[in-house]
């Protein structure tokens, strides 16, 4: 072993126990600003329970409407708890935020949320989740693509309609980790305080 390459095998050393030992922060946001942040906080969104129909639910596909109930956990998850001010518009016409279902021939992708869009004046964003029938969603799971809890990818996909892009320190710290883990379930203060810093 060279001295160069036991300096860097030292250095690496040295890095790693800085990486265990790391404690998250409010501070691991990294404020990307990729998905767009909405001139207000206040949002309709628009539903497509036609849409949801595609999806396998517990099971089936044609359960639009609990799906729907599932999504719009997570409208509530960011807006009860931020100062975002979100709610459902059935006045659903012209360029507006809808969320809707799509199909992705690679079922491992559950959902995506587009980045901002200004058309005439009027901001929206969308938010997709995949209706490939290999992916079935359910009230209660977890991250597996058989078995996916749909609220918790909700939540997820509602802190990217908020502004939010993804997130390092853990499920613990924030519901907006790159892979889906446990810290989905629920938006965390972390990502509060982030959210707010914007609206
Ligand atoms: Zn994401």
């Amino acid at each position: 072993m060279t001295t160069k390459t036991q300096l860097m095998t030292v250095i690496t050393t040295l890095v790693l126990v800085a990486g265990i030992t790391y404690l998250p922060s409010v501070a691991a946001h990294t404020d990307t600003g990729n998905f767009g942040f909405f001139t207000s906080g206040t949002q309709q969104l628009c539903y497509s329970t036609s849409a949801f129909n595609y999806m396998k639910y517990e099971g089936s596909t044609g359960q639009g409407t609990a799906v729907k109930t599932q999504i719009r956990y997570g409208e509530s998850e960011v807006s009860d708890n931020t100062d975002m001010n979100l709610s459902e518009t059935t006045s659903c016409s012209g360029y507006q935020s809808w969320v809707s279902s799509y199909y992705d021939s690679d079922a491992d992708k559950a959902a995506k949320t587009s980045y901002l869009y200004t058309t005439l004046g009027n901001e929206y964003k969308y938010i997709e989740f995949n209706n490939n029938s290999a992916r079935d969603w359910k009230a209660n799971g977890n991250c597996n693509t058989a078995t996916t809890d749909l609220s918790n990818i909700a939540n997820h996909e509602f802190g990217h309609y908020a502004g939010s892009g993804h997130q390092s320190g853990g499920a613990s710290h924030t519901m907006m980790g790159a892979s889906c883990d446990s810290g989905y379930s629920s938006i965390k203060s972390a990502d509060i305080t982030y959210i707010n810093g914007k609206y």
